[in-house]
């Protein structure tokens, strides 16, 4: 250390106290980075590794980027999950003895990135804070770059599912937590199987309930924190405890726009789990992971970036209170009913900009004025936009008339003091109108008359000597001259001081010109050093309004929203549904939103859905590959899903008995890749279903068993089928697709269920799609036909069906099981079945190798094959 040169001493010193970050380290108009840091960054950012001396032996490595284009490589590092620390100087060089002073005055991290082209304006993003510990669960997340924060907690049996359903639904870009460690899960690997964040374990004292709440009170200045209703939620006091302690190391800036903490009951909204997301393809596809084709591509038509995040938090986020629901539905119909209004309304929003963002950068002191003008132009729209949501009398619309507040003083004021088309810099002049500041129009005054006295001095001078080619320039060496041609020279009056010669003319320079020049020269240097002091002046005016803004972008983004269901139910045909809490799901001829977008109009075939959680709970939909049942069953719960955040529906009729949960269980998944098979995967998803659904939720399956043999797919598909429909076990409304025809002999046997299929027509050997859901069972899978319709070669299909001849007449298909397996037993023998195969490949037993040589699995019913097994149990 010792031999280490001071500067390197005091990188060192820094980088000590962040050590989790990489360390931009100022010097000149640089930011350099050493050892580790330098090797890392100069790889992931592609620059190149130098090295400087350091005292030691061996140079340090070194690499370094530009300060002034330093926002861009900060961004690669910090999409790449790293964070940044920022190291200035914090003493001008000229006033310091030895060396500068630097210290680190910001961290740039993953979930607090502030900076517009590190932010996807249509979405949030969102730091969250985790405190847990074997009882219960807090969260806590704000976007710093909205001032929105808000917390829950989860302290039922099932806390970790629900806390890591709510983490999928925020998906953070980072997630600070008291631990890792936990008895029961790995909690990483649970976390980043739902979200993708950036995840660290925190200082655990900063969670504790007495510090938090010191933290609160003084952040919000109050003395008690009673009024945010969080004083018994000690997992949420401690999540925001912490929250604020990483959000001042990390900001050390003011963070007084995180003005409000709003609490919610995780309970108030329906709950998705990451692969009902994921397969319902709510915010984005399955495939390629695109907004369009996406339920938000279906329904976002918002024409500012607060409502498209809002409406992004609606899609996922649905409600369950039917009151709340019925408001925004009201709404929407105001709103679709009075198209010319919601022209005019469309209109005026176009011209608000991102309040939520500029007002934080106010609040930074980050806004530049070109942000001031925007804040300026949106808040001009305000009047017209209330004057307009006057002649609605909705409860909803109402509302965000009175929550728009118009803040004139703020737009008075940017008026009066900042120019319609500032410059990007505030540092160089150029920003403040005329007339604001006497002291600025002074000095613009005598800049203005002295280069006007410069200016007749060219004629003055041309007339006093003579001569005709007399100029005066200026360049940034010599400032003002007078310019004289080579021919000219003779008449050149005594008077003048030669500054320059050039090939064809000399320069001279007056004591009188000298003399404007400097004024010209230090009151511009004032201008600009004044019309800075005076724009941060105006800057922090505003700060004081952030709240009032806040509120009004708030409204003003929920209005955007409204709007924008209004516009697509317009656009699109919707209708409004009924929504109540009977446990009723009936849509008259419903529509895919997103497919039928996809087709010409009137392609799409709608269909009816009748569910009523007593007679009709369980559809059993069965229909070739192709023929639309996964259409049909995520129509379902998309329309449902619409009608619970508020928008109307694509159907003609739609009566909606709220759902607390969408479960769904449709094809394969991501968590492949995270190596797990099919058949895994599969069960797991429906384990999920089976332990947390009740009654009021509503259930798609898609194929159910198929990662295994033909029987043990069949049992286990049964079996579920059994335990959803009944009322006593489950009762759920469900939507099951299946390929086993022999559950279709279900109905009748079970209480609830039904049969349904999509109906297709053959035509010689080909068949026709007709779409058409309708009540009954289809009698053949047509596998062979559809395989034909893709284009499998003429040899193969022709071969598949003499093949499939042959089956049939071994009667492989049309034995049924319903008569050999009696319902009420079925679900003891597949758990005799699984207990027994356990056994079984435990006990390497030669005779049960021979006994299972002789049987011929193309030959043989599943009661047979039980009682096989139960044979070689015996045996074993
Ligand atoms: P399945 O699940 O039965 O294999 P899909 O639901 O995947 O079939 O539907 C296959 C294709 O059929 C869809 O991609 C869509 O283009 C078309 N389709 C489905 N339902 C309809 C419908 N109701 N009207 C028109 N086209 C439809």
């Amino acid at each position: 250390m010792s031999k280490l040169t001071p500067m390197m001493k005091q990188y060192l010193d820094l980088k000590e106290k962040y050590k989790d970050c990489i360390l931009f380290f100022r010097l000149g108009d640089f930011y350099e980075m050493f050892f580790d840091d330098a090797i890392l960054a100069s790889k992931e950012l592609e620059i190149t590794l130098t090295g400087r001396d350091c005292g030691l032996k061996e140079r340090a490595p070194m690499c370094g980027v530009p300060y002034h284009s330093a926002e861009n490589y900060i961004a690669r590092l910090i999409e790449r999950g790293y964070k940044v620390a920022i190291g200035e100087q914090v003493e001008e060089p000229s006033q310091s003895k030895g060396i500068v002073k630097r210290e680190v005055v910001r961290v740039i991290t993953p979930g607090t990135v502030i900076d517009s082209h590190m932010l996807d304006e249509k979405e949030n993003n969102y730091i969250m804070s985790i405190y847990i510990d074997e009882n219960g669960a807090g969260i806590s997340f704000a976007d710093v770059s909205t001032g929105e924060l808000k917390t829950t907690e989860f302290i039922d049996d099932k806390y970790i599912d629900h806390l890591l359903d709510e983490i999928a639904k925020v998906n953070p870009k980072e997630i600070i937590i008291n631990t890792l460690e936990f008895d029961k899960c790995n909690l990483k690997s649970e976390i980043t199987r739902v979200s993708t964040p950036y995840i660290d374990v925190f200082d655990t004292w900063t969670f504790e309930k007495d510090y938090a709440i010191k933290k609160i009170k003084s952040h919000f200045n109050i003395l008690g924190i009673e009024g945010f209703g969080i004083e018994d939620k000690h997992y949420v006091i401690s999540s925001i405890g912490a929250l604020f302690e990483y959000l001042e190391k990390t900001q050390k800036n003011s963070l007084l726009h995180i003005n409000h903490i709003s609490y919610y009951a995780s309970e108030a909204f329906m709950i998705l789990d990451k692969s009902t997301r994921r397969n319902l393809e709510l915010t984005e596809t399955m495939r390629g992971k695109k907004r369009k084709g996406s339920l938000l591509w279906a329904l976002d038509k918002t024409n500012t970036a607060m409502g498209g995040r809002t409406l992004k938090k609606w899609v996922e986020e649905p409600l369950k209170d039917v009151h709340e629901i019925q408001l925004r539905l009201d709404a929407v119909e105001e709103l679709k009913d009075a198209m010319l209004i919601r022209e005019d309304l469309k209109d005026l929003l176009k011209n608000v900009y991102d309040l939520e963002r500029l007002v934080v950068r106010v609040s930074y002191g980050n806004a530049n004025a070109r942000d001031l003008i925007a804040l300026k132009l949106s808040l001009k729209a305000l009047p017209k936009i209330k004057e307009l949501l006057d002649s609605f009398n909705g409860t909803k619309l109402k509302k965000i008339l009175n929550n728009i507040d118009l803040v004139e003083e703020v737009k008075e004021l940017i008026e009066k003091s900042i120019m319609d088309e500032p410059p990007v810099t505030i540092k160089e002049g150029g920003i403040i109108k005329k007339g604001y500041h006497s002291e600025l129009d002074e000095l613009r005054e005598i800049v203005t008359n002295s280069k006007e006295w410069i200016a007749n001095l060219e004629s003055n001078e041309k007339n006093n000597t003579g001569i005709k080619s007399l100029k005066i320039g200026f360049n940034k060496v010599f400032g003002y001259y007078l310019e004289v041609t080579k021919s000219n020279l003779n008449l050149v009056p005594e008077h003048y001081i030669r500054k320059q010669t050039l090939a064809n003319a000399e320069r001279y320079i007056t004591p009188e010109l000298k003399e404007a020049e400097a004024k010209i020269l230090g009151a511009e240097d004032k201008i600009i050093e004044l019309e800075y002091q005076i724009f941060v002046n105006v800057r922090e005016k505003i700060k004081r309004y952030t709240k009032k803004i806040q509120d009004t972008a708030t409204a003003i983004a929920s209005l955007d929203a409204l709007v924008s269901f209004a516009e697509v139910s317009d656009r699109f045909g919707y209708t409004k549904p009924k929504v109540n809490h009977e446990l009723l799901i009936a849509i008259e001829n419903g529509r895919h939103p997103v497919v039928e977008r996809t087709m010409n109009a009137d392609m799409f075939i709608g269909n009816d859905t009748y569910l009523d959680g007593e007679e009709n709970r369980f559809s059993i939909i069965t229909g070739p590959n192709m023929a639309g049942k996964s259409t049909y069953m995520r129509q379902v719960a998309l329309i449902v899903l619409m009608a619970q955040i508020g928008c109307f529906v694509p159907a003609d009729n739609a009566t909606i008995g709220i759902v607390d949960r969408i479960f769904t269980r449709v094809g394969a998944s991501d968590d492949l890749a995270q190596g797990q098979s099919t058949f895994m995967v599969e069960m797991s998803e429906l384990a999920n279903i089976l332990n947390n659904a009740t009654k009021n939720s509503l259930i798609i399956l898609d194929e159910i068993g198929r990662g295994t043999s033909t029987y043990d797919g069949l049992s286990i598909a049964w079996a579920v089928v059994e335990h959803i429909s009944s009322k006593e076990i489950l009762g759920a409304r469900t939507l099951f697709a299946t390929h086993y025809h022999e559950l279709t002999e279900l109905e009748g046997l079970l209480e609830g269920v039904k049969n349904y299929c999509i109906s297709v027509k053959e035509m010689n050997d080909d068949i026709i799609f007709l779409r058409r859901i309708i009540r009954g069972s289809a009698d053949q899978s047509y596998g062979i036909q559809v395989a034909k319709l893709a284009g499998v070669r003429d040899e193969v299909i022709h071969r598949a069906k003499k093949i499939l001849i042959q089956l049939e007449e071994n009667d492989l298909n049309h034995k049924t099981i319903k008569d050999k397996v009696e319902k009420d037993t079925v679900q003891e023998e597949i758990a005799v079945v699984c207990e027994d195969q356990i056994s079984l490949f435990n006990n390497n037993n030669q005779m049960i190798v021979e006994e299972l040589r002789k049987i011929d699995i193309l030959d043989i019913t599943p009661m047979e094959a039980m009682n096989y097994l139960y044979k070689l149990v015996k045996i074993a």
